[in-house]
């Protein structure tokens, strides 16, 4: 296959997974890296990033492994600035960190409020802040911001928190989106659908919401629920972030694509 995103450098937040396999930004950082990037692998739990990391070294490329809280703008400057020394650009951002936290907005108290969104929303927006200066001094770069299918639908499960950042999310993507175009920055969304990864295992309620706390039939639920039988995976994730990197995706802008194997069709 040809290195499709040869030459570029691109930063990964939320680029460790909670658990063992593979979650849709420890996938995308390295698929990123078989495509040619070098890449900064950012989360939160320095060890996540650094296996992610390891990974793509094993295979022969270039990652560093960063820690920082995207809800901090000196975290977020401290990364920019670290990626921009080490490898002198940036190219691509992926906006992957999210978290679910339950209840409606009944049950929902101020401080998760609060820390849903400065988790899910706050993060994209500072990453934007930091980074697209930077893209647009050097002549443009691509961002792909993760959002979900909940920005558009009602799941079944009551988390208002992530039905709001998710929405707002989209819109900030598609707006952005065009007052950067001129400037060749490009800004899109993927919206995965259900998707197998280690974060819904442990999202504190997402079982309990599905299938009484029984993983395995929070599985089956989800299965049922997809027009193709099955959940996607974090792969599937991946190579849509690919593609909207890429300079394949130069003419695409201000996009929200669906990554659900049809889900929002049906539905
Ligand atoms: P993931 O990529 O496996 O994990 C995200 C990573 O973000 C975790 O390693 C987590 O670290 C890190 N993180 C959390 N808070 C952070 C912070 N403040 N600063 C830096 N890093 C932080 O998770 P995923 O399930 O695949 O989901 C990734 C994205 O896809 C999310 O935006 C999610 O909303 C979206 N999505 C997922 C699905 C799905 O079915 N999985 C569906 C639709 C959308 P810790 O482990 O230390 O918390």
């Amino acid at each position: 296959m040809t290195k499709r995103l040869a030459d570029k450098v691109a930063l990964v937040l939320g680029a460790g997974s909670i658990g063992p396999g593979w979650g849709n930004g420890k996938a995308t950082a390295v698929a990123f890296a078989r495509e040619g990037a070098k890449v900064v692998c950012v989360d939160l739990d320095v060890e996540a990033a650094q296996d992610t990391a390891k990974l793509i070294a094993d295979e022969d490329g270039v990652a560093l492994a960063l820690r920082a809280d995207v809800t901090q703008s000196d975290d977020i400057a401290r990364i920019v600035d670290t990626t921009r020394a080490m490898f002198g650009r940036i190219d691509i951002l992926d906006n992957n960190v999210g978290i679910a936290a339950m209840g409606g907005v009944v049950e929902i108290e101020e401080p998760e409020w609060d820390r849903v969104f400065a988790v899910n929303l706050k993060s994209c927006y500072l990453a934007m802040k930091h980074v697209i200066p930077v893209m647009v001094a050097q002549g443009g770069g691509a961002i792909v911001n993760i959002s979900s299918i909940a920005s558009i639908r009602y799941t079944g499960v009551p988390y208002a928190t992530y039905y709001a950042t998710k929405a707002a999310m989209n819109h900030l993507t598609a707006t952005t989106a065009v007052e950067y175009a001129p400037k060749k920055g490009r800004v899109n969304a993927i919206l995965p659908g259900l998707m197998k990864t280690p974060m819904v295992e442990k999202s504190a309620g997402l079982a309990q919401a599905y299938a009484g706390g029984d993983v395995e039939g929070m599985w089956r639920k989800r299965d049922a629920q997809c027009p193709m039988g099955h959940m996607g995976t974090a792969w599937d994730v991946a190579h849509a972030a690919v593609f909207l990197a890429s300079d394949e995706a130069a003419y695409v802008t201000g996009v929200l694509l669906p990554v659900d194997g049809g889900l929002t069709v049906k539905f």
